[in-house]
């Protein structure tokens, strides 16, 4: 019997506002435990909320870069329960007439896992969304030895809640769908969305039924998720063990459980013996929202999406596809490669140094794009001497180590290293006889149809002219004269 899993995510991300979503304290990540809080955010008892109206936009953009429909009038619900990170004993938060409705994240090859990007099971892959709605986030809990503590300093950040339709069929689309979602969100700005700082946290359903069944399984909720790999690794140990259970005939209770990362497991938390009653109602302090009041400014903000840029690159600069999907999975990479390539003959040498070169001298020098010691024109310039001829490849090499160690221009250090490559034909000739003379061996094999034998000859040319030689004009003339 085979089993089929069914995953849908829950995931919260908080919104890069400068202020929480009722009240003026500061929204931030490291302060001083309670000192960015107010009476509002504390819960005191007649504080009255005021909306942030930026907040409402950043979370109508996310939903229009997700496709989602933004419904003419939304509003805020209190969503009532007790529990000490939350002292007024409700949430406000949207329940019946959330901002966003609909929408879905697509699935691009390289958001999947490295290793899974050979095998994927449905390329461009939509995933649904159920809705976008916007609430406040509580306070932060810490549990020491005897006691514990909680931060209000988080409470009342604004939070998004994006609720996936349960159409993921795998962990490695779940980890897709979170890569190219947090990818969305920093496109448009509107959260930073580090999920080790908790801006992004996901709840994960996974439910798991026999082929033929039509009906879902029941549903088992992994709370509170902080890495995209780790939501893959709970959801494969979840799988597993949910279709062993069920494949001993035993039936699944809904339930929440915790995934425990260091001993690869999860643990149950509590069963759902009945679904909790809330009692929502609407909040009578805030007003329902008319979406029209912003919903133009939102539209114009509207940024160029991974998706679309990825397309744009390909017909603009002649890159491959894999080439656009790297350039275009970080905004700041993005925008480095287009400054680069705008003044190039040959955009496509750009990207291609740019995602070999300087991305790999980049991460072994603990830096990122936006510290590169290499500017975008200077690496144009860099390319354009290689294309026109002026130096060859290794010693381009050579100058990009230099740029990148010194923050120096190309032209500069070729001009001092005294690099400038030898296209002269003449002169070439002659180191071509000199290599031919100098390697009767390489020249008998050649000869006798071992083609790869000229590269020795070649090695030979490139060391007398101590690396300068045009290559394409060694071979040319090397082909030339071992055919005489
Ligand atoms: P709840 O009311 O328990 O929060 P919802 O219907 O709101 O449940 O769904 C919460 C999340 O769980 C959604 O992302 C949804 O896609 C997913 N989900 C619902 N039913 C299932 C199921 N049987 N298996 C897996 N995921 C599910
Ligand atoms: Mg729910
Ligand atoms: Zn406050």
């Amino acid at each position: 019997m085979r089993y089929i899993p069914t995953i849908g995510l829950e995931v919260h991300v908080q919104l890069k506002t400068r202020s929480k979503m009722f009240c003026a304290c500061p929204v931030g990540f490291g302060a001083e435990p309670n000192t960015q809080t107010c009476p509002v955010c504390l819960g005191f008892p007649g504080a009255l909320p005021v909306m942030n109206e930026e907040a409402l936009k950043m979370t109508a953009l996310a939903g229009l870069m997700l496709g989602c429909e933004i419904p003419e009038v939304c509003k805020f619900d209190r969503k009532n329960y007790f529990y000490p990170d939350m002292p007024k004993n409700y949430q406000i938060t949207q329940y019946d007439q959330p901002i966003c409705a609909g929408g879905a994240v697509p699935l691009h090859d390289l958001a999947y896992p490295k290793d899974a990007q050979k095998s994927i099971a449905a390329p461009d892959k939509k995933v649904g969304l159920t809705r976008i709605h916007l609430e406040e986030d509580v306070a932060k809990s810490t549990h020491f030895e005897a006691s514990s503590g909680i931060d209000f300093n988080r409470a009342g950040t604004p939070l998004m809640e994006i609720v996936s339709e349960p159409e993921i069929d795998s962990p490695e689309e779940a980890f897709a769908y979170l890569t190219a979602l947090q990818q969305i969100l920093i496109y448009g700005d509107v959260s930073d969305a580090d999920m080790e700082k908790g801006q992004l946290r996901c709840d994960c359903n996974v439910s798991v039924r026999p082929e033929g069944q039509t009906e879902f399984g029941t549903k088992i909720e992994i709370k509170n998720m902080n890495s995209i790999s780790a939501v893959r690794r709970a959801l494969a140990y979840e799988i597993e063990r949910q279709t062993a259970e069920l494949a001993r005939g035993e039936a699944q209770v809904q339930s929440t459980r915790r995934w425990d990362d260091d001993a690869g497991q999860t643990f149950l938390m509590r069963k759902k013996e009945s679904s909790q009653d809330y009692r929502y109602f609407p909040d009578p302090d805030l007003l329902p929202v008319r979406t029209s009041a912003f919903i133009d400014e939102v539209r114009a903000r509207r940024p160029e999406l991974p998706a679309e840029k990825r397309a744009r690159f390909v017909t603009q600069y002649g890159v491959t596809d894999y080439d656009a999907s790297v350039l275009a999975s970080d905004r700041a990479l993005a925008r480095y490669f287009e400054e680069a390539a705008a003044g190039a003959k040959k955009p496509k040498s750009v990207a291609n140094w740019l995602l070999n070169d300087l991305l790999s001298a980049l991460a072994a020098a603990d830096k990122t794009i936006a510290n590169c010691p290499i500017s975008p024109s200077q690496l144009d310039e860099l390319v354009n001497l290689i294309d026109s001829g002026a130096i060859n490849g290794k010693q381009g090499k050579e100058v990009f180590a230099e740029m990148f160690a010194s923050g120096r221009g190309a032209a500069v250090i070729v001009e001092e290293k005294g690099l400038r490559q030898e296209s002269d034909v003449g002169a070439i000739e002659e180191l071509c006889d000199q290599a031919i003379a100098a390697s009767p061996k390489a020249v008998a094999e050649f000869k006798a149809g071992k083609t790869q034998a000229i590269n020795a000859i070649k090695g030979q040319v490139m060391k007398l002219s101590q690396g300068k030689a045009n290559a394409a004009v060694v071979n040319e003339i090397l082909l030339r004269k071992l055919a005489e």
